[in-house]
């Protein structure tokens, strides 16, 4: 358990996050504007996304699509009828001074989600599974982008306005105060994230900020029954941010207690660099947002039939793959796990086996070999020239004794920085294996030649000397030699 030690006794922190992830849709969420990242700056815009008087606000169809799968894959219950609620506050990057949300009726409610936890100090089967609340997944337009600088004009006294996120649709999930430690928080972050990249709803992208998590962070002595106040951190754009800056503000408020002092309910800040929290603004309640249903949105209502097609299309999600992947292949759940938590390492893997059935092989290459090459980046899986049928094949020459085991992995290798076929690289790089008994016979020959104390003492008893002799004839042919046949060979020449 993650306690941390006061004067006035051991406290626990309680922790709940928010995430906000932007929908993987082609358009807007009530415009027709497109979402396209990386545009010049207000190029994705029209009369309704920049708030022009006037203009009416129509639903994104698959946004509520999204927002089921999503509320599938957390158990939560969906609602046949939510309604859009206006938030209003005033702030530059908000063109109609209000955000569209969801607030009394959200699209799905009372979800869940169910986390392995890495718990501290333990070794490798250190994993607990914990199951977390999620009160809520609402759908939500983003704001604008305020730019301090201008790309080209460089004066310091202006601020620009680049609305083209203003209207991209999001989901914010909320979840209960349910999480106890920093390494629950990131666990339930992670399974979220690979679950959204699973559906398609999300690309998961913590740095360009397609998914933001806002950390509502307090602390109470241990055995407490009542909840201490809370403060919402923000800026986390990665796991390990997320778990410094949970553990500073819980250590921060406790020596704010114990110093007699009260906690204040307030937005911070994380500074990546200082490695510290600061205070923001104080946090308003949701009265000072004055929410009440969007008079020019109808309530959305969704079909029975419609949330069944959705589900019946719903993919197969990561608990339900791995535990197949362990089943059908006859995979340990270390393995399983880590071809499953990429989506597309998983597709990978599955393609590899269509024309070589050797889970077990394949599954070894590519956690220990292909994971390195990549370097866990996703993005890699596709844009690399190393495709699962050089894979296969690769694997084939192996068994069939074209190359050894080591000279495959230099193969696959060699294909991942050319694109080359294997038989081109073995080709090129010289690696054919050699069992051709007079080749290797010739070297053997040439080895015992030049090592005649060595032939005595292995003449006079001495069985060791047997691997000096395998050793220095794979030596000489630059670990080309069939291994199982080389042996052979040296012990017929030596005992004759
Ligand atoms: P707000 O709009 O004020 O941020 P939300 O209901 O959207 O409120 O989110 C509140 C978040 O804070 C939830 O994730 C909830 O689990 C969490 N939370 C509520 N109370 C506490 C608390 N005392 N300590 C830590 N987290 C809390
Ligand atoms: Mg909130
Ligand atoms: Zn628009």
């Amino acid at each position: 358990m993650y306690t941390l030690e006061g004067k006035k006794g051991t406290y626990e922190v309680v922790i709940g996050l928010e995430v906000h992830a932007q929908m993987l849709t082609q358009s807007k969420l009530f415009c027709s504007c497109s979402t396209t990242f990386g545009k010049s700056p207000n190029q994705n815009t029209c009369p309704v996304c920049l708030a022009l008087p006037g203009v009416l606000p129509v639903l994104n169809k698959k946004v509520a699509e999204f927002a089921v799968k999503a509320g599938f894959a957390t158990q939560s219950t969906i609602a046949r009828k939510s309604v859009f609620a206006r938030k209003n506050y005033f702030y530059p990057d908000l063109p109609k001074g209000y955000q569209i949300s969801q607030y009394e009726l959200p699209i799905c409610q009372h979800g869940k989600l169910t986390v392995d936890v890495e718990e501290e100090g333990s070794q490798n089967s250190g994993k607990e599974t914990k199951t977390f609340g999620i009160t809520r997944i609402h759908i939500e337009e983003d704001a604008g982008k305020l730019l301090h600088e201008h790309p080209e004009h460089r004066s310091s006294d202006s601020t620009w306005v680049d609305l083209n996120r203003a209207g991209v649709p999001l989901l914010e999930i909320v979840s209960e105060p349910e999480m106890r430690s920093p390494q629950d928080a990131v666990a339930y972050l992670k399974k979220l994230r690979q679950t959204l990249i699973y559906l398609g709803v999300c690309d998961g992208n913590m740095e360009e900020g397609s998914l933001r998590c806002d950390a509502n962070v307090s602390v109470r002595l241990v055995g407490s029954k009542d909840f201490g106040t809370r403060t919402e951190t923000k800026n986390l754009n990665s796991f390990k941010h997320i778990e410094k800056a949970i553990h500073y503000e819980a250590t921060r408020q406790i020596e704010v207690l114990e110093e007699g002092g009260r906690i204040v309910q307030e937005t911070r800040l994380w500074d990546p660099d200082q490695e510290k929290t600061y205070s923001m603004r104080s946090k308003e309640d949701a009265h000072d947002y004055r929410y009440f249903p969007d008079p020019d949105l109808l309530p959305l209502l969704i079909e029975e039939s419609w949330i069944e097609e959705i589900k019946k299309s719903l993919p197969e999600l990561p608990d339900t793959k791995k535990a197949r992947f362990i089943s059908d292949y006859q995979l340990t759940p270390y393995d399983a796990d880590i071809l499953t938590s990429l989506k597309k390492l998983a597709d990978f893997f599955e393609a590899c086996l269509k024309d070589y059935k050797q889970p077990k092989k394949v599954a070894a290459w590519i956690i220990n070999e292909y994971m390195r090459l990549i370097k866990a980046d996703e993005t890699m899986i596709e844009s690399t020239l190393l495709k699962p049928h050089h894979v296969s094949e690769t694997l084939k020459l192996v068994d069939d004794g074209t190359i050894s085991g080591s000279a495959s992995k230099t193969v696959l290798a060699k294909i991942f920085e050319t694109g080359l076929s294997p038989k081109e690289i073995i080709e090129k790089e010289g690696l054919a294996q050699v069992s051709d008994d007079r080749a290797l016979e010739a070297e053997i020959d040439k080895i015992i030649a030049n090592s005649p104390k060595e032939v005595e003492r292995f003449k006079a008893g001495n069985d060791k000397l047997l691997g000096f002799f395998v050793g220095q004839v794979m030596k000489a042919m630059q670990g080309r030699a069939n291994p199982g046949k080389l042996n052979e060979l040296v012990k017929k020449k030596l005992s004759a």
